[in-house]
């Protein structure tokens, strides 16, 4: 059987040819996400030319054909820390390609509260990368998570309290100049001095709000949403652990609509329960899986040294072993996939929405997150091995950026 896909696996049609007017095609066979049928689809220039749905399995390949997935919140990946005083292009190549192998085919470097320096100067690396040959296509923008957030201990989460400030339109366009315009999602506090005219002049300018890291009230969330906020951050996470039970932040942001959450679904930052209610409430449509990695993720398993602490990188988060708590994520969200269909028993079409489709509408990707005729043929191969996603092959734009053979 083994052999049967491996065999399989060899027969994509991978032609390149030169046609009239050198178009660069490409064709590939296999079973459709969004229903599990037989497909052939052709790319042509990178973007999709023709989507030929079949009636017969004979020679398709057993591979699943889905949209390339997009996190909008990473930290790092493979040792690179997008925060790291030492950040170079070179390294963001490598955290790229990296992220390459495990199906993401677009992300959103993300930084959290820092010093007004050393946000300025990491901008000013990463923004290298938004016009980059190699890896420009992959990075459409950044994710600044704070500074403006609760400083209060349990809300502020891992972020440093002498970092945290209250919103400032002036200092975030140094942000974004250093970043050559490329913040594109902030998370911010609705409850702090200011966070409302600073929430509708970002939603002016085109940048989106998310909520996060905050104790914001009914009353302060709505005003927020009223100003433009369209999204929670990783809801349920940067939350005290001790909250009222009917006025606290959770139940205000399932209430509306008109909010989208990121959800963290590595097992260990949300309880299965958790995750199930937030996906009841809001629906497929309308929930975002983000991945939120440190740097350390991908690495091999073991202990690092973070700072001056001692950390335990397990395969799927890491953690504080003194006191055997969490110190941050590290599952990639290819596999936050396979724990979504496990934990609440949607379908493969469901949990790749959540990965590509809803972050690629919420944050103006419109020619990402789908497959269909036009678009940019950003898109993955895999296999599903015992319930998880095994990515097989990665295409941005129409190149074959990884191939796992
Ligand atoms: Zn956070």
């Amino acid at each position: 059987m083994k052999n049967a896909i491996i065999i399989y696996l060899i027969q994509f049609v991978f032609s390149f040819s030169v046609l009239a007017g050198q178009q660069d095609t490409l064709v590939i066979e296999g079973h459709f996400y969004l229903d599990g049928k037989p497909v052939i689809i052709k790319i042509t220039n990178g973007r999709f030319a023709e989507i030929q749905h079949k009636e017969a399995e004979t020679g398709i390949p057993k591979v699943f054909i889905a949209p390339g997935l997009i996190d909008i919140q990473i930290n790092g990946y493979m040792g690179v820390d997008f925060a790291g005083q030492d950040l170079t292009l070179n390294g963001i190549r490598k955290a790229t390609r990296e992220l390459w192998k495990e199906g993401v085919t677009t992300f959103f470097p993300t930084l959290i509260s820092n010093d007004h320096d050393a946000l300025k100067k990491n901008f000013t690396i990463l923004a290298q990368a938004l016009d980059d040959p190699e890896i420009g296509t992959s990075i459409p923008g950044f994710h600044l998570e704070g500074p403006y957030i609760s400083p209060v201990k349990g809300f502020r989460g891992a972020h440093l309290e002498k970092y945290i400030r209250r919103p400032d339109w002036q200092e975030f366009l140094e942000y974004q100049n250093a970043a050559k315009k490329g913040i594109k999602l902030i998370t911010v506090a609705p409850e702090v001095a200011g966070a409302i005219p600073f929430i509708r002049q970002c939603v002016e300018n085109g940048v989106v709000v998310s909520l996060g890291h905050h104790n914001g009230s009914a009353e302060n969330i709505k005003k927020a949403i009223d100003a433009g906020a369209s999204m929670s951050t990783h809801l349920g996470n940067g939350c005290a652990n001790m909250i009222n039970r009917h006025h606290n932040p959770l139940w205000p942001q399932l209430a509306d609509d008109r909010l989208t959450p990121s959800i963290i679904a590595d097992g260990y930052h949300l309880t299965k329960e958790e995750i199930q209610s937030f996906c009841k409430v809001k629906g497929p449509d309308n929930i975002i899986l983000v991945s939120d990695a440190l740097d350390l993720a991908g690495l091999p398993p073991g202990e690092y040294i973070r700072g001056e602490r001692k950390v335990l990188l397990t395969p799927n988060v890491v953690k504080f072993p003194a006191e055997n708590v969490l110190a941050g994520a590290a599952t990639p969200i290819s596999k936050c996939v396979g724990n979504m269909m496990r934990f609440t028993k949607c379908s493969l079409k469901d949990a790749i929405q959540m990965a590509s489709t809803n972050p690629a509408k919420l944050l103006g990707l419109n020619e990402l997150g789908e497959i269909s005729h036009g678009k940019r043929a950003d898109l993955i191969l895999f296999t599903i091995e015992e319930g998880n996603m095994v990515i097989q092959k990665t295409i941005v734009a129409g190149k074959v950026v990884y191939s796992k053979d």
